[in-house]
């Protein structure tokens, strides 16, 4: 299977790289961080504290996470639930961020990331594919951007999605994201020493997935 492993932080704009790349090449996109996103849902749901590592592994033993893959688009199931729109509300994203510090959330998700892997062509998007879970993908590229242009990019979203936010908010809550992740004791978000680095900063995103496509061609 060819295994391609995409990190980088919150907003570099690894989502929407991998889905249309994927797409092109036939592979599935897997995004990691709805599996996070659904921990951090089911910990908010219950009422209690993302960063209680004690009470979030608990409640790891009360719940079910699969991922689906319909028309080629992956969506999340929590004990048989589709979270995926839900996963999107903005309190999921740090939800995710503080429970994803939790080594039993770690370990709880490897497997099923390894497993369908394993069995696909895929794209795998996420802050620890090439260095932890994926380590010997044929392709690692971490996609980066400025925290501004990424905060830019979150708020051009949410205004065409009718729900702007302020733009200051957005930039404090992506650097902190980008704290959290970065310094967190296990699996931190950092570039693999093999990964090809890519800064969207100044790239359309045509210029990204050609960069992105360029690089695939070559490891074939
Ligand atoms: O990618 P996304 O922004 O949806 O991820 C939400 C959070 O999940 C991230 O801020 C990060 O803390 C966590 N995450 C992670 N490892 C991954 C994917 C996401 O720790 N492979």
């Amino acid at each position: 299977m060819i295994n391609i492993a995409i990190d980088g932080p919150a907003g570099a704009g690894k989502s929407t790289i991998a889905r249309r790349t994927a797409a092109n090449l036939g592979y599935i996109y897997v995004d990691t961080g709805a599996l996070y996103r659904a921990v951090g849902v089911s910990v908010l749901r219950r009422g209690l504290d993302t960063t209680d590592a004690k009470a979030v592994a608990q409640v790891l033993n009360e719940i079910k996470i699969e991922l689906k893959f319909v028309d080629g688009v992956q969506h999340v199931f929590l004990n048989g639930e589709d979270v995926s729109t839900d996963i999107r509300l903005p309190e999921a994203s740090m939800a995710a961020s503080n429970v994803s510090a939790i080594p039993a959330v770690r370990a709880f998700l490897f497997d099923l990331q390894k497993s369908i892997a394993a069995n696909s062509n895929c794209i795998m998007d996420g802050r620890d594919i090439g260095t932890v879970v994926l380590p010997d993908a044929q392709l690692k590229v971490f996609l980066t951007a400025s925290a501004e242009v990424r905060a830019k990019r979150r708020y051009d979203e949410l205004v065409v999605k009718g729900t702007p936010v302020e733009f200051n908010e957005l930039l404090e809550e992506i650097k902190l994201r980008d704290h959290n992740d970065s310094t967190r004791a296990i699996a931190p978000l950092k570039k693999a020493d093999d990964a090809v680095l890519v800064d969207s900063s100044d790239m359309t995103i045509d210029e990204v997935c050609e960069t992105l496509e360029k690089l695939v061609r070559e490891i074939k």
